[in-house]
């Protein structure tokens, strides 16, 4: 047997792809390579169901570890490459051992952004990225803890909402002037804003962490740039991810924040391939090529990747979405805000359900954000694929059905059959 594919990287995307190959056919050796110890597990539940005790380590899993051996998918984890030797065709791992590839695909991830001010080694100073992570973070809440979140991004609100739901006081210290400022329009940050306070959450907006407080040892408050201390018992970081494509850079491939790739996941060499948080790509809805931190991109990547080394036609292309669950909130976004000229917002952001959708100049949906409103997300993410042209007066006329938006002949409109 040749030596297959390697798969670097053992996350979503590298999961995802181990089990793409084998569904397109392919019948080489498949090796899959992580530094965690468990095999490919889903990390959204990590900040919502599993801090909250809902879900165990077998709901994490992708598959069940039998999926491997059965599909002949070798899985080497608690291993880490080192190095890529693109004239051998080989990687070195960090023990020294050397693994060959016929194809290598880089599902390297994107690691967290560190906050480098004194006492961030305190115990009690958590990040959120891996299962053991959410382990610590869990194991530190309980019933009236003082929680300090810096990062007031989907990690930040997500374990506060977490934390609340487990009695626990919690403090969000965010630097912009508003909540998930990189990830989200203003309406959708003012209802986060108005929604976290409602169940009891401290923000405190454009707010700079100069330092941790510790007392023996352990983290004791976070103190700010206006000179505040805001007293914890634990805190945790979230305050953004950077692309892992230090391995690539050293191999010469062509890097700018992120692996960069083609629409087939092709990097700048034939023989490897890059998938998910780790890459730059090109987002032809939009014309732009952009770095996605995101559980659909990896896995529409790890299908973009896997048709390409097995010769089967590139699957159609998807529009990018995201969610985040936030007690009964249930955001959903569907493509992105770019050469966007006016924002409609349709519902009642006070009721906790409408949605926000963002058109260009000639009135084309590229983006829609849906908050509780599940009709709006689905009907959005066609006509943002379909560079849809929609009625702005339309559009925030509730009384329409979301169909009605753009076929007035629709059923279902209020008194209509
Ligand atoms: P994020 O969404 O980028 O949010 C981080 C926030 O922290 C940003 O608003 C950032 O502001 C702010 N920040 C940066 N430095 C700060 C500082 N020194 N003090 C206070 N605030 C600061 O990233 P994240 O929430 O940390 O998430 C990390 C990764 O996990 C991302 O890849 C994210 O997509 C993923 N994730 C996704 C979900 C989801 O999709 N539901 C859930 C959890 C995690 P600036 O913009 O100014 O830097």
């Amino acid at each position: 047997m040749s030596a297959g594919v390697l798969i670097v990287g053992a996350g979503h995307a590298g999961g995802a792809m181990a089990a793409a190959l084998r569904q397109s056919g392919y019948a080489g050796a498949i090796t899959l390579v992580g530094a965690e110890p468990l095999p490919p597990y889903q990390r959204p539940p990590l900040s919502k169901a599993w801090l909250k005790g809902e879900a165990g380590p077998d709901d994490l899993l992708f598959r069940p570890p039998a999926f491997y051996s059965d599909k002949s998918i070798g899985l080497r984890l608690s291993t880490r490459v080192a190095a890529i030797d693109r004239t051998a065709a080989a990687v070195t791992l960090e023990d020294g051992q050397r693994l060959p590839y016929e194809h290598l695909v880089l599902a390297t991830g994107s690691a967290l952004r560190a906050l480098n001010v004194p006492g961030v080694a305190s115990t009690g100073v958590l990040e959120l990225r891996t299962a053991a992570d959410a382990e610590r973070i869990k194991a530190a809440l309980a019933p009236g803890r003082r929680l300090a979140v810096v990062g007031g991004g989907y990690v930040g609100l997500e374990v506060a909402a977490s934390a609340r739901s487990l009695g626990a006081q919690v403090v969000v210290i965010e630097r912009e002037a508003r909540l998930l400022a990189r990830v989200a329009s203003e309406p959708l940050s003012a209802y986060f804003a108005r929604c976290h306070a409602g169940h009891g959450v401290e923000i405190i907006l454009g707010a700079s962490v100069t330092a941790f407080e510790e007392r023996a040892g352990a983290v004791a408050g976070v103190r700010l740039a206006d000179g505040r201390v805001i007293a914890c018992d634990v805190a945790v970081v979230g305050i953004g991810a950077l692309a892992n494509d230090a391995l690539a850079a050293a191999a010469g491939l062509e890097c700018n924040d992120g692996i960069v790739v083609d629409e087939r996941c092709r990097t700048s060499d034939p023989a490897i391939h890059a998938i998910g948080d780790c890459t730059r790509r090109p987002l032809p809805r939009y014309g732009r090529t952009m770095r996605l931190e995101s559980v659909p991109n990896a896995l529409e990547q790890a299908k973009q990747a896997a048709a390409d080394i097995c010769g089967r036609p590139a699957p159609k292309p998807e529009v990018p979405w995201f969610w985040s669950d936030q007690y009964d909130v249930r955001l959903q976004i569907v493509g992105l805000p770019f050469d966007v000229a006016r924002q409609v917002v349709r519902g009642d952001a006070n009721a906790g359900q409408f949605a926000v959708f963002h058109l260009d100049a000639d009135n084309r949906l590229q983006a829609v954000e849906a908050v509780n409103a599940p009709g709006e997300f689905v009907a959005g993410r066609q006509w943002v694929g379909a560079r849809q042209q929609v009625d702005p007066a339309r559009l925030a006329d509730t009384g329409l059905t979301v169909k009605q938006i753009i076929d007035p002949a629709a059923p279902g409109a209020a008194g209509k059959p």
